[in-house]
């Protein structure tokens, strides 16, 4: 009964799933935020280490765990920055800001300085969070992104791929299977320490979640994404 459902779904809803292609693609992937490179797109990050350039655009320090700001922001800094490098990414930025209020509005004055690490125009894949993702600096980096596509330009098949991260996406219409580095995934999120253990398992949790309905547990974790032509936009 539950798999006659499924694949009643499956054939409505994901008819159109399939695979990303990483051979000889570049791929950049924007974070609002440390760690949420991870949640969204860790375990395509460590299958496709050399595939991609990662710029977290805000370390977002605040007070926690008995922290002042900045000292949380350094520890965050930190961390993206020996994760990044043990999983062996291409390259890797990140930014600090420590002061109240939200990084959306940080993002716009950093536009120069994001714009000398990353040249848009040199990604097939631009990563970001999905639009419908609930949190406001999350929703903002697309038009973040589109201001540098304006000043960059982007290449004839640019994709963007958005990814999930305080929201579930929608329209899946891509996967990556991930069961291979499920643990190291994992791994690497109780990396960071303003995190602990907290995120690892609730984010496991949710890749299962993908495997079952995406692939009927063909796959047991899956990455999921909706990847659309930025020329749709
Ligand atoms: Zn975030």
């Amino acid at each position: 009964m539950l798999k006659s459902l499924i694949d009643h779904f499956r054939k409505k809803h994901y008819c159109a799933i399939h695979g990303i292609n990483f051979d000889e693609k570049r791929c950049l992937l924007l974070a609002p935020h440390p760690d949420d490179e991870l949640i969204g797109c860790g375990g395509t990050l460590i299958m496709h280490p050399k595939n991609f350039d990662v710029l977290c655009l805000a370390t977002s320090g605040m007070h926690r765990q008995g922290q002042t700001p900045k000292e949380n922001s350094r520890v965050r800094f930190d961390d993206f920055t020996t994760i990044m490098s043990e999983i062996g990414v291409n390259r890797s930025f990140i930014f600090e800001y420590y002061e109240n209020g939200r990084c959306r509005e940080f993002y716009p004055t950093m536009l120069n300085e994001y714009m000398k690490c990353v040249n848009v125009c040199d990604y097939n894949y631009i990563f970001l969070p999905h639009i419908h993702d609930n949190h406001p600096d999350h929703q903002y980096i697309v038009v973040l992104l589109k201001e540098m596509i304006k000043h960059q330009g982007y290449v004839a098949d640019l994709k963007l791929v958005f990814y999930e991260v305080w929201s579930p996406l929608h329209n899946v219409n891509a996967y990556v299977s991930i069961d291979r580095v499920i643990s190291d995934k994992c791994r690497f999120l109780k990396k960071y320490r303003t995190v602990g253990e907290g995120y690892a398992e609730p984010i496991k949790g949710l890749n299962r979640y993908r495997g079952l309905v995406c692939t009927y547990n063909e796959h047991n974790f899956l990455e999921c994404f909706e990847v659309v032509d930025f020329y749709d936009h």
